[in-house]
């Protein structure tokens, strides 16, 4: 038996999404751009593709700026607005993906001045921080929707009032919420999504931008995507991305709820355990949880030896192992936040898979647990 529990890294294409994508590919593979028959047939299914995405959210098709994927549209967001400000202070918090707090980082080398927004032990951005942290040349918000590690929702529609009474720009990365929430454009002027998370292809992403929002390019070239973006449009991949979104059905985010539910319940039994995140406000997909007298990267690879993936609360891209920064910020002890592993359904995932993995999480940890000294 096989379970894939690390659907927050990505997902499964839906058989339906390739089928989709494949024509474009073989048959329709003219250029968006083009203006005889083989374009233009690209052109109205890329076009009807964004509307589709648009209309999820409750956007107008021109508002959504296709893109490679969240990093890009993160980075689009953030550095847009402040290039096109040239200089000012720009709020997050210290839980965001990389993507966001990496490009914060890149812009205060060009003279920006960012906050960092503290969490609280649930990974909740505190309203009141965020009153106190505004100045009067802010000029961008920038507060993830759903954290991708331990899964917390922040209240982002209170966010976005803060900003708009205080007139400052509000970013939102809600590339795990996506589709798992009922997000709204109502909520920011501008959205980060992604389509591998919602079992549309990898390297396809988009971003909101509300009609009012001005923004400097980062990648100059043709004038595709209203100007914000050049580059000849990957029309398979953002067919795709359209297919995955139409396939993502509000029945879906309860009987995740459902199994997610259960996994806690159960994760919650083992002795030394603790879940990480909130129990209320959180993805419908995710469990992150620290295990005492556990190594989670050897917790990882022994369920990976009995052919389940799961994800560890350590960022080990760089091959040390740093303590995750999201646990570090709600309050974990390094050698919590080393014990740490993530499992992440879909709507794929079964009961069956889910008890399989739990049986083998409770040996798993029985066994490193006995042969560790401490
Ligand atoms: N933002 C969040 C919250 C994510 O979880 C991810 C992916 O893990 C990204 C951004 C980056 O998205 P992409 O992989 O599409 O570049």
């Amino acid at each position: 038996m096989k379970a894939y529990l690390d659907n927050g890294a990505t997902t499964r294409v839906d058989p339906r999404v390739v089928k989709v994508m494949k024509p474009f590919f073989t048959k329709h593979y003219g250029n968006p751009s083009s203006l005889h028959s083989w374009g233009r047939t690209a052109r109205e299914a890329v076009e009807k593709a964004r509307k589709t995405i648009a209309d999820k959210i409750g956007a107008k098709p021109q508002e959504i700026i296709f893109t490679s994927g969240g990093t890009e549209s993160d980075n689009l967001a953030i550095k847009g607005v402040a290039l096109k400000k040239g200089k000012g202070h720009i709020i997050t918090s210290k839980i965001e993906h990389h993507a966001v707090l990496n490009t914060c980082k890149s812009l205060e080398k060009k003279g920006f001045k960012v906050t960092y927004l503290p969490v609280d032990t649930e990974g909740f951005v505190k309203t009141n921080h965020l009153k106190r942290a505004l100045r009067d040349n802010t000029i961008l918000v920038s507060i993830m929707h759903a954290n991708n590690e331990i899964g917390t929702i922040q209240p982002i529609k209170e966010f976005y009032k803060i900003c708009r009474k205080n007139k400052v720009l509000f970013h939102t990365d809600a590339v795990q919420s996506f589709t798992k929430t009922s997000l709204k454009a109502a909520s920011a002027d501008l959205i980060s999504l992604s389509s591998h998370k919602i079992h549309g292809p990898k390297g396809v992403g988009a971003l909101y931008v509300k009609d009012n929002v001005r923004l400097e390019p980062v990648l100059h070239g043709g004038g595709h995507e209203s100007g914000l973006r050049a580059g000849t449009e990957n029309a398979p991949g953002v067919i795709g991305f359209a297919k995955a979104v139409e396939l993502c059905r509000e029945p879906h985010i309860k009987e995740m709820t459902k199994l997610r539910d259960y996994l806690i319940k159960e994760v919650k039994k083992i002795d030394g355990s603790r879940i990480n995140g909130p129990l209320k406000k959180r993805l419908c997909n995710n469990l992150n949880a620290s295990f005492e007298g556990v190594e989670g990267e050897s917790l990882l690879l022994q369920l990976d030896a009995e052919g389940i993936a799961v994800s560890t609360g350590s960022a080990c891209s760089s091959k040390e192992l740093e303590p995750s920064h999201v646990l570090t910020a709600i309050g974990l002890r390094p050698e919590q936040s080393h014990g740490t592993i993530r499992a992440t359904i879909s709507r794929f995932t079964t009961k069956e898979e889910i008890d399989y993995f739990l049986k083998n999480l409770r040996e798993i940890i029985k066994k490193l647990r006995s042969m560790n000294p401490l």
